[in-house]
């Protein structure tokens, strides 16, 4: 099963990958996850990356659509993958469907975690992620048992630097003009699916499982 997930940022789709790539076995790649680990190492594409995410921007697409094919060519890919957060521009959607493409191989679904905007403020600026693995919690609708402990691996969760107010506003602008042109792209290939992602986290999840159900 080859999955993309779509979505504002803060709409949920961190917290749904864990989910379905645990119950479809499928490795889960973040972009954003990727370039969070390269800047705690410190590599030159971490310092680069650096520079636009704590700004709110993008990383150019030159960085990122080499960075995902080496992933998607490794062999754990082979039975299917969930993207979370790329593709994010409409030229790194081209070239994904290029490299598949090459293998006689597309995506299955998008799936478009749809949240107004005016519920992605509190769910950004609520949230606490875990740097040793990459769980997301919120402050007030998904909090971790013991508070600032990751129930996963124990760590100590922390507030992302971008998760900040004013660095929030700018992210969602770039949603706006970069990534929903998406929407429009997956839909008039017949590859979109919307959730409702106001409701509950085991709502959404609901929903997506029984939609993957269904196409089996
Ligand atoms: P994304 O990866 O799309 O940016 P996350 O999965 O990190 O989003 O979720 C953003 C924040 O909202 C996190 O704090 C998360 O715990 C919380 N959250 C995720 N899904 C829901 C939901 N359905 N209802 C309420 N809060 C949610
Ligand atoms: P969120 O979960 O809130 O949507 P991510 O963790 O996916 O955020 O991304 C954080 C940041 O990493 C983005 O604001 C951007 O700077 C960078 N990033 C992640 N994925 C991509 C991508 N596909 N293209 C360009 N930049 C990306
Ligand atoms: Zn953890």
């Amino acid at each position: 099963m080859k999955i993309i997930l779509l979505g504002p940022p803060g709409a949920g789709k961190g917290t749904q990958a864990k989910l379905i790539s645990e119950k479809y076995t499928i490795p889960h790649i973040s972009t954003g996850d990727i370039f969070r680990k390269n800047i705690s190492e410190k590599t030159t594409l971490g310092v680069k990356a650096k520079e636009y995410m704590d700004k709110g921007l993008l990383v150019p697409d030159e960085l990122t659509i080499d960075l995902v094919k080496d992933r998607l060519s490794e062999s754990d890919c082979k039975n299917g993958f969930l993207l979370d957060g790329f593709p994010r521009t409409v030229k790194q959607a081209e070239a994904l469907e290029d490299f598949l493409r090459i293998n006689n191989q597309k995506i299955d679904t998008a799936l478009l975690i749809d949240v107004p905007g005016k519920l992605i403020f509190e769910r950004m600026t609520g949230r606490r992620v875990c740097p040793a693995c990459g769980a997301s919690y919120h402050v007030k609708f998904n909090p971790p048992k013991i508070e600032g402990k990751c129930d996963a691996c124990g760590s100590d969760i922390v507030q992302r630097k971008d998760d900040a107010e004013e660095t929030v506003r700018d992210r969602i602008t770039v949603y706006e003009k970069q990534t929903q042109p998406l929407v429009e792209y997956y839909n008039s290939k017949d590859q979109l699916f919307v959730v409702d992602g106001t409701q509950s986290i085991e709502e959404v999840f609901n929903t997506i499982s029984n939609y993957m159900g269904s196409k089996k």
